[in-house]
């Protein structure tokens, strides 16, 4: 069970990032790409 999470997404086409809460972000909103999943790294 987890809280809400903020989850990252970047652009496979021009690497614009979005930070968001929706888990179903579809494309990316400054090319219309391919957005995918990024594993947050925290050092
Ligand atoms: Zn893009």
């Amino acid at each position: 069970m987890v809280p809400t999470e903020s989850l990252e997404y970047e652009c496979v086409q021009c690497a614009y990032r979005e930070v968001t809460e929706d888990a179903l972000l579809g494309s990316c909103r400054r090319c219309g790409g391919e957005m995918r999943n990024v594993e947050p790294v925290r050092d």
